[in-house]
């Protein structure tokens, strides 16, 4: 068994150190991520969040895959919450129902 040790935060430079970079470095002050996944998959980290999914539905991970690519981190953290403000008997924020999303109880 191999041990990985995942650092998520870039090097961190001392004000003597930072004076050697290149000059680019200093101007860009940004920094790249990348994640890489256990399926062979990688790309740009910039905003990446991870969730445990079990127990989502198959009318959530719909609601996943036909939502705006600029608002489904945003629908994860909903789903994630647990929290769906209910009204008429359909959460207010991702419209879909306490069975649909598994809930026994709203
Ligand atoms: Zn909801």
């Amino acid at each position: 068994m191999t041990t990985h040790t995942i650092s998520l935060i870039g090097p961190q430079f001392t004000g003597d150190q930072k004076n050697h970079l290149p000059e680019h470095h200093e101007k860009e002050n940004t920094m790249s991520n990348t994640y890489f996944s256990d399926d062979g998959n990688y790309g740009p980290a910039n905003g990446l969040i991870m969730f445990n999914t079990d127990g989502w539905s198959p009318e959530m991970w719909q609601e996943i895959i036909d939502v705006e690519d600029n608002e489904r981190s945003s629908l994860a953290v909903h789903f994630s919450s647990g929290h769906h403000p209910w009204r008429d008997a359909m959460c207010n924020t991702c419209g879909l129902t306490p069975f649909e999303l598994g809930v026994l109880e709203v």
